[in-house]
């Protein structure tokens, strides 16, 4: 009998593990729920809420094939290799079959797993498929993790010309087992249930992440680089939480747009090239959390910028949490996180500059506060985007290039059209007032909105003189080793 140990790959269609598994002979898969572990992690609720979901309709999916899904708990990760071993002795399984993940803690459970279910002569088969490269694979010439994501790319690039990763088949229905599927949990203690507007806003299961890349890739791909930075355009294909909880594949998503540019990832459309562009990213973040652990324990990558004199200012850091800062452009981003679960790409980059910069509040209230409200919360994107907005991390923005959320919201929000839709107090005001209401609120007194909480110009001067005083660059040339 084969075990699936299924995580972050909520899918039939193209899973490495499960295609393998079943295609050694009868299996059964489980899921463990690790509250414990979850909240240890920052998981959002909406994205636990999505787990479910996904999990449930995959447990029917695999009904359907006669795979039976057995649900466990092991609160904390460092029960799982008992938990898992009971049920192979249980079900007297031969082999378990998992899709690797990367994260400190993920890699650490692996090991245990693997290493008690091999003592008792139970076969443990690892797959790649979270990911098109194996971290760790893609490396300068030398053997070291690349530093500068054109160079990272440039070798995906020749990768790729060399090899396709392929899609793997969807496995055949079993002949069925005397084994019955457990129910799959609606909610989970400590997770509360999201709003019904943000599950109809993400809806679960494989059809819709299909569904989503089927529309982007024939309809939207080819303006995705001159409408992706405009938050009230729908310019990115917002497959992000089906990414991150494995419900679609980046391979899937590889080949659906090669297919909309006629095989090209290189050449031809400027839009399906700048998005294959932002999965290699992906792969850039994951490569970037394995070959330095540190960044997977909240440390800075630059080491240097640990010594950054951050301000310890919890009403600056609860305005900005809560969306009244007085700045449109940052309240109505935070708003879209907090209603939505999900914040546009541009406005990620914009709300966590002016957490690092003008605050100069440290990046990790930022990154925990997105992790515990992301549905699709990933560890390495999520510190990739925080480092980067902070200038601490690998090719990371130059810190006295520091955004202006004025200017910015300006270029990207022209209308105020985003604006208007989350901050309705605003909807009366014209296309230039809406973007700093405080040049017409004083005087009028009709706006209900609040006033900066910051001058943007002295906050700016503050953080280039914090980041002016750091001690000198310390080289970053090697991996960090992992520490205990
Ligand atoms: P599209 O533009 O359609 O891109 C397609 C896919 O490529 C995305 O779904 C995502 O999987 C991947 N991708 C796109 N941009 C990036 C990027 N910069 N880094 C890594 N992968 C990328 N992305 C997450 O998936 N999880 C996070 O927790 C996360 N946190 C972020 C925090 C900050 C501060 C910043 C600046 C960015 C963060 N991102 C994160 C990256 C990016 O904002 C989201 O992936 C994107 O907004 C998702 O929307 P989409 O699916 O429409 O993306």
């Amino acid at each position: 009998m084969q075990l699936i140990w299924l995580r972050s790959d909520l899918r039939l269609h193209d899973n490495t593990a499960l295609s393998a598994a079943a295609a050694r002979g009868p299996s059964v898969a489980v899921y463990l729920l690790s509250p414990q572990q979850w909240l240890e992690h920052d998981d959002a609720p909406c994205k636990v809420d999505f787990w479910l979901r996904n999990l449930a309709q995959l447990s029917h999916a695999l009904g359907q094939l006669n795979i039976p899904l057995l649900i466990r708990t092991a609160p904390r990760w460092d029960e799982a290799p008992a938990v898992l071993l009971d049920l192979c002795r249980q079900l007297q399984i031969d082999a378990l079959h998992l899709n690797d993940e990367y994260g400190v803690h993920e890699t650490r459970r692996d090991a245990a797993v693997a290493s008690a279910l091999k003592a008792e002569g139970i076969e443990v088969h690892r797959y790649l498929d979270q990911l098109l490269f194996q971290p760790g694979s893609v490396l300068t010439k030398t053997g070291s993790y690349f530093q500068v994501f054109s160079q990272f790319r440039k070798v995906c690039y020749e990768r790729l010309h060399h090899s396709l990763p392929h899609l793997v088949h969807a496995p055949n229905a079993q002949t069925p087992l005397d084994i019955t599927s457990d129910a799959v949990p609606s909610t989970i203690t400590g997770f509360p249930t999201p709003s019904a507007s943000l599950h109809n806003l993400w809806p679960a299961g494989e059809t819709e992440a299909r569904r989503r890349l089927d529309i982007f890739t024939d309809a939207q791909i080819d303006h995705y680089e001159s409408e992706r930075d405009f938050p009230a355009k729908p310019g990115t294909s917002q497959l992000s939480p089906y990414l991150a909880a494995g419900v679609i594949s980046p391979r899937q998503c590889l080949h659906a747009a090669l297919q909309s540019n006629r095989g090209e990832f290189e050449s031809g459309s400027a839009g399906a090239v700048t998005w294959i562009n932002e999965l290699l990213w992906r792969e850039f973040y994951k490569h970037i959390l394995v070959g330095y652990p540190r960044v997977s324990r909240h440390r800075a990558f630059r080491p240097e910028t640990e010594a950054l004199a951050w301000r310890d200012a919890p009403d600056d850091l609860a305005a900005w949490q809560e969306a009244r800062t007085g700045l449109p452009i940052i309240d109505a981003a935070m708003r879209q996180l907090l209603e939505t679960g999900w914040m546009h790409n541009r406005l990620r980059m914009v709300v966590a500059m002016f957490l690092s910069k003008n605050l100069l509040i440290d990046w990790r209230e930022g990154e925990r506060f997105f992790m515990r409200h992301l549905i699709d919360g990933d560890l390495a994107a999520n510190n990739g985007g925080w480092q980067w907005s902070s200038s601490t991390g690998t090719d990371s923005a130059p810190y006295f290039r520091i955004f202006n959320p004025l200017s910015q919201s300006e270029k990207f929000d022209p209308q105020g059209v985003f604006i208007k839709h989350w901050l309705p107090a605003l909807a009366d005001l014209n296309k230039k007032e809406v973007h700093n209401p405080a040049n017409v609120g004083g005087l009028f007194g009709a706006v209900d909105y609040p006033t900066p909480i910051v001058d943007l110009g002295a906050s700016r001067n503050r953080a280039l003189t914090a980041f002016k005083n750091l001690p000198a660059r310390t080289p970053v040339t090697e991996p960090f080793g992992e520490r205990a």
